[in-house]
């Protein structure tokens, strides 16, 4: 096996232990001889770890009975749709924070459905920052509140939830989700596409609490209501089974891990390591986000010139390095380094970085 380290953004890399385990359980799932891609979503076995998958997520966040897990198809952005259909009924209107390419998407989206109102936006920084508490301007009467927890193409991460009162909170989390311990009872609704840090595209997590769930919509296609998975466990009609297998894995692997407490110490660590880079280059690295809201997941500067930055991307990438170009609509530099990245993989990209400014600075 090559040695690659893999800072993609998403679908990104996955514990290889994950990986391992996978292939060896592909052509035999528990000596059925066959593969749980081939069986039933009514059989014993996938009914087991639908139920671990869940179970697993739950103990993960800290709730109980009064949160529903829900694996589902389309996306995050399905859920930019599926959220106002369930909760903004006509008349109604939502807040949106804006921070960045992602929390636009889920505007604009809402906006398609019902009344969605910008609360607050850092567009103006061009989303370098998170806005402060004293910046939001919220509706009491909005049906909800929408964040995005961690804003994978800028690299901003809320470190602080905002307050909102009395007003459900809902959150997209997809890039950093379990990456570190969460205040899970602060929110009415958190969904994630899980294909950044929780196993591969194809499954979307959704966690809602029954009292949120009680107040939606039910004049909808049964697909598109939440209550109709709730009430079947996610085996209203046939799950993604192998991307929820893989979760479930994803999550045991976690857990291995000593749980979120642990998993969040490491990615403080990591991303330390490459803040430190940027900080301490006089300059030639120059970190997009501002220092107070930098994503630990999402690492994103800039070099002198898109020339170097070019130069950059291809040395790093000869040298076992994947998946450093930056979004195309940003530019510049990104290093995805979710939950499965190493520390050993953040000392290589820090001394690749360190080498380079050394030979081009
Ligand atoms: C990747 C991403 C999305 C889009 O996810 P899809 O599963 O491709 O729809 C939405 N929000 C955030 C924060 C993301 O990182």
């Amino acid at each position: 096996m090559s040695a690659i380290y893999n800072f993609n953004a998403g679908p990104a890399i996955l514990p290889a232990p994950v990986l391992e385990r996978a292939q060896r359980e592909l052509r035999d799932y528990q000596g059925r001889g066959m593969s749980i891609l081939e069986m039933s979503h009514r059989s014993p076995e996938y009914e087991a770890i639908n139920t671990e998958a869940a179970e697993r997520l739950k103990r993960l966040l800290g709730v109980g009975e009064e949160y529903h897990v829900l694996f589902l198809q389309g996306g995050a952005s399905m859920q930019f749709a599926m959220l106002p259909l369930n909760f903004l009924p006509p008349g109604a209107s939502a807040d949106y924070i804006l921070t960045g390419a992602w929390a636009e998407k889920a505007f604009e989206e809402a906006g398609r459905v019902g009344q969605a109102r910008v609360a607050a936006s850092t567009a103006e920084t061009g989303y370098r920052n998170i806005p402060l508490q004293a910046d939001l301007v919220l509706d009491p009467h909005a049906a909800y509140v929408h964040i995005t927890s961690n804003e994978t193409i800028q690299g901003v991460q809320w470190h602080t939830w905002p307050a909102v009162g009395d007003t459900p909170l809902v959150a997209d989390m997809s890039s950093d989700i379990l990456s570190r311990p969460l205040e899970t009872q602060r929110f009415a609704l958190i969904y994630a596409g899980a294909q950044k840090n929780l196993g591969p595209a194809g499954v979307t997590i959704v966690v809602i609490r029954d009292d949120f769930l009680r107040r939606a919509s039910s004049n909808l296609p049964v697909m598109l209501r939440y209550a109709t998975h709730a009430k079947n466990r996610s085996l209203y009609n046939t799950p993604p089974v192998f991307a929820v297998y893989m979760v479930n894995l994803v999550l045991a692997w976690i857990d291995e891990q000593g749980g979120l407490a642990a998993i969040a110490e490491r990615n403080r660590r990591k991303a330390a390591t490459l803040y430190r880079v940027i900080d301490e280059s006089s300059g030639f690295y120059r970190g997009y986000a501002a220092p107070e809201h930098r994503s630990l997941m999402n690492v994103t500067f800039r070099l002198p010139d898109e020339t170097l930055e070019k130069r950059f991307v291809a040395e790093a990438t000869a040298q076992g390095m994947a998946g450093l170009a930056g979004h195309r609509s940003v530019g510049g530099i990104r290093a995805s380094i979710y939950n499965a990245m190493g520390q050993d993989g953040c000392d290589a990209l820090a001394a690749f970085m360190t080498d380079f400014m050394r030979r081009n600075g």
